[in-house]
């Protein structure tokens, strides 16, 4: 994530509404990747300080689940993250607003590495291979829904969130019964959206052959698949040739998982850059990025030992995973051609 910078000069981070020191209003751009300091002109619109016209997202001036700006001719009245939202929370609910502005403030960091990576990013509402997001409750968290369980997951364009990750309690337990060391809103949006562009950017590309050349078959049985990942518990040796023990489920949770690496990767590197913690050329190619991720990773997991916390990415990136990860990184970069990755090995 990049840093900013208000026009008073202070500093500003990405998930702020307000300048902590001259007070005034600030808003994020999707569309100029700035965050504007702004003044009120009148009840629907907002001037910068360089006198462009804005106007603010609806859930920024409603529920205040959002900080983001739309530009003053939009038709919108939702920035490009809100729009992708099908069903928002029940906000009759006690503690549903914070919940949803986590998974928001999340969202909101997935879709600007996307847009970042100058990858598409189309509401269900405009395209039929567009996304959508649905933030829904099961009865564990509030009786009166109807659904009984939430499960989180994305099918054909649809990203399903249980709110509860938003949780900390839930993510906990969830953490301890699953064994997991890591487990985040931002992590599952990211893992999610891996699987919302496969379908878009693989499946019926050219690049599916390399895709199952590297992570194998993704016809194979979906359910039998997790059905067995989970009656042969524990693994050994998964670290071997996954970034983690639930990639080992289904070549396309593989594919997934790598995805939300790689955009962990990217923002986490970005941060560093931006804070002077790491110099290195934007345009670095995926060997040097590799190589900085691995020793930023450890310096964070150091530094989170040094205050009595968890590491910060328990993670390891073996050879299999790296090859993994050049593939993703060739999808993604349009000037690759597919075939260079015959040459990766
Ligand atoms: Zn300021
Ligand atoms: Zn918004
Ligand atoms: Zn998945």
């Amino acid at each position: 994530m990049k840093t900013f910078r208000c026009d008073c000069g202070s500093q500003l981070y990405f998930e702020n509404t307000v300048c902590l020191s001259c007070n005034k209003l600030i808003a994020y751009d999707f569309t100029s990747d700035e965050m504007n300091r702004l003044t009120k002109l009148d009840d629907n619109y907002y001037l910068t300080d360089f006198n462009k016209k804005l106007k603010l997202c609806k859930n920024y001036t409603e529920y205040n689940v959002c900080n983001a700006s739309i530009p003053a001719e939009s038709e919108s009245q939702l920035c490009i993250s809100c729009q992708l939202n099908r069903t928002i929370p029940n906000l009759d609910v006690i503690d549903n607003i914070q919940k949803w502005a986590r998974l928001e403030k999340s969202k909101r960091r997935l879709v600007r590495s996307l847009l970042q990576l100058g990858l598409p990013v189309i509401s269900y509402a405009q395209s039929e291979n567009g996304l959508a997001f649905d933030f829904l409750q099961g009865q564990q968290q509030n009786p009166n829904v109807d659904n009984e369980f939430v499960t989180t997951g994305h099918y054909k364009g649809l990203i399903t969130i249980n709110l509860a990750e938003a949780d900390d309690i839930y993510l906990e337990n969830t953490k301890s019964e699953l064994g997991e060391q890591y487990r985040t809103p931002l992590g599952h949006l990211r893992h999610e959206s891996g699987h919302y562009y496969f379908d878009l950017l693989i499946r019926d590309s050219k690049w599916i052959d390399i895709f199952r050349e590297i992570f194998g078959s993704e016809e194979g049985d979906y359910q039998q698949a997790l059905d067995h990942y989970y009656q042969s518990k524990p693994h050994t040796n998964w670290n071997q040739n996954y970034i983690s023990e639930y990639a080992m489920v289904h070549p396309l949770e593989d594919w997934a998982e790598c995805w939300a690496h790689y955009l962990h990767m990217i923002d986490t590197l970005e941060s560093a850059k931006n804070l002077n913690i790491l110099d290195f050329d934007e345009n670095n190619d995926i060997d040097a990025q590799l190589y900085n991720w691995s020793n930023l990773a450890i310096a964070m997991n150091e530094l989170n030992r040094s205050m009595g916390l968890n590491d910060a990415y328990p993670f390891i990136l073996n050879t299999a995973v790296v090859k993994k990860l050049y593939f993703l990184d060739q999808v993604i970069d349009p000037n690759f051609a597919p075939t260079r990755l015959v040459e990766v090995d």
